[in-house]
């Protein structure tokens, strides 16, 4: 069942989203849950404002569109529960001023905000090394916002961390009682220091006001929607292969990354969030392959004919990354369904169309 026939069929919240309305303060039974996704239109956040439509959720989409695009999020203009709104999370965040600001088929009927979802972030190193002071910022000033919202609204806050502070990690997998090993003034610092941060400061407005806080810790995922640019490996070498040019693998390619499916990934969200648990948690695939083996199983997947190239790995590239889900497993009764090649066979023909579709550079031969 596809989501669109999912929100056809759908009558009103899943039982588990009652089951969370109930621990939220709602005014009237009769209107859906009110859910506000920071990053909305992002890689993530596009894929999961459509699980919150498909399970009956009224969703706020705020985005400043730095990373994000509205191609993402294009289906859902005309869905009748569904709202945007053009902000930046490093600004306050008001509800009745996003809600008079924001487009949609209709106004929102005025209520509190079951959840908020804070993804809003420059997500690749590529993207936040182009942003590292607005990367900072969203992730000191914009989650401070964003939970100064969800303390006010009584929401369930659910905060989009990252693999990413664990560093370069000396522990593999990587269980969420690591610590980590993250230099603080290095490139990637930005990003990780940040998120280091939101996860803090979301503990301590966890302790210290009692909002309803939810932690996930994201490893590497991919599917429909990533920017063909946004530098990381995947994109990169979709593109790669797909226009017959040779695969940059920096460094050796020994370095290994564990690729989620963005299905599977959702799916994990979506349970996190209508569970009880503050985490962190990881989600994540923990199938681990090289960088190397990931580029050769993008050729075999795309029927290409590229070779590989090496080129100067990254400074502070994390040499491992492998999520130990336990945790999700045993809180959440989650794990992925998808393996790596399942999951490069479904995103292929988003890459295949992205690519026919994408504005041909001035001077390309191919014109
Ligand atoms: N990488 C690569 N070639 C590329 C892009 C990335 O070999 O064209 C490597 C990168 O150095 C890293 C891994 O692939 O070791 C994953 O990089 P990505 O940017 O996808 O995400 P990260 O996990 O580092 O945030």
């Amino acid at each position: 069942m596809t989501l669109h026939e999912r929100d056809a069929r759908a009558t009103g919240p899943a039982p588990e989203t009652k089951a969370l309305l109930m621990s939220n303060s709602m005014p009237s039974k009769n209107l859906p849950p009110l859910t506000l996704v920071t990053g909305g239109a992002g890689f993530l956040g596009s894929h999961l404002c459509d699980r919150l439509l498909a399970e009956g959720h009224e969703v706020l989409c705020l985005d400043n569109l730095i990373t994000g695009r509205k191609e993402n999020i294009r289906h859902l203009f005309d869905h009748p529960h569904f709202h945007f709104v053009l902000h930046d999370v490093t600004r306050p965040m008001d509800l009745p001023a996003l809600l008079a600001a924001s487009s949609g088929q209709r106004p929102v009927p005025p209520r509190p905000l079951s959840c908020l979802l804070h993804f809003a972030s420059p997500a690749s190193p590529k993207d936040y090394a182009r942003h590292p002071i607005h990367t900072l910022k969203v992730g000191a000033l914009g989650t401070y916002h964003a939970l100064g919202l969800a303390k006010a609204q009584g929401s369930a806050f659910l905060l989009a961390s990252t693999s990413e502070i664990y560093g370069d990690p000396e522990v593999s997998p990587q269980p969420e009682n690591y610590w980590g090993h993250v230099n603080p003034i290095g490139p990637r610092s930005v990003y990780d220091e940040a998120k280091r941060f939101a996860e803090a400061i979301s503990m301590a407005y966890y302790r210290e006001h009692a909002v309803k806080v939810r932690i996930v810790r994201i490893f590497n995922t991919y599917g429909e929607r990533m920017r063909l640019e946004d530098g990381r490996a995947l994109p990169n070498f979709m593109v790669q292969a797909l226009e017959g040019k040779p695969l940059t693998v920096y460094g050796k390619g020994s370095q290994t990354r564990s690729l989620c499916y963005v299905s599977d990934l959702v799916e994990g969200l979506y349970r996190l969030l209508m569970s009880d648990q503050t985490g962190p948690l990881n989600l994540g695939n923990p199938e681990e392959v090289s960088i190397r083996q990931l580029a050769e199983a993008i050729i075999r997947a795309t029927g290409s004919k590229s070779s590989i190239i090496f080129a100067p790995l990254p400074e502070d590239d994390p040499q491992r990354r492998q999520p130990d889900i336990t945790a999700a497993r045993e809180k959440l009764g989650w794990e992925p369904r998808v393996s790596l090649e399942n999951g490069l066979a479904r995103t292929l023909p988003y890459f295949q169309a992205a690519l026919r579709n994408a504005p041909q550079p001035a001077d390309d031969s191919r014109q």
